[in-house]
């Protein structure tokens, strides 16, 4: 195994998660690019990914592996920002 663990500006030593560049900086940003995850996807959280890497990957259903994580550019990020970026997105809105 790698090293799981993240050391996190905000929430200290945690579990990695990973998620697309875009869902990264909006955590900073707070800029609204949407939240989509594979659910068979393995690790202390499914992988993530913005609402533009999911119209790409809807628009490109046969490219390879290697072409999508070029898009998404999936970076770690540590499993409380992935759970903060997830209820940001799965509240309802109001
Ligand atoms: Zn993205
Ligand atoms: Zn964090």
């Amino acid at each position: 195994m790698v090293d799981t663990k993240a050391n996190c500006d905000r929430h200290g030593e945690q579990e990695l998660a990973i998620a697309c560049i875009h869902v990264c900086r909006s955590l900073d940003s707070r800029d609204d690019v949407g939240f989509y995850w594979d659910p068979d996807s393995n690790g202390a959280r499914h992988d993530a990914w913005c609402h533009a890497c999911e119209q790409w990957s809807l628009a490109n259903p046969d490219e390879s592996p290697e072409v999508w994580m070029k898009v998404t550019e999936f970076q770690f990020l540590c499993v409380r920002c992935w759970d903060e970026a997830k209820a940001r997105y799965t509240q309802p809105k109001s």
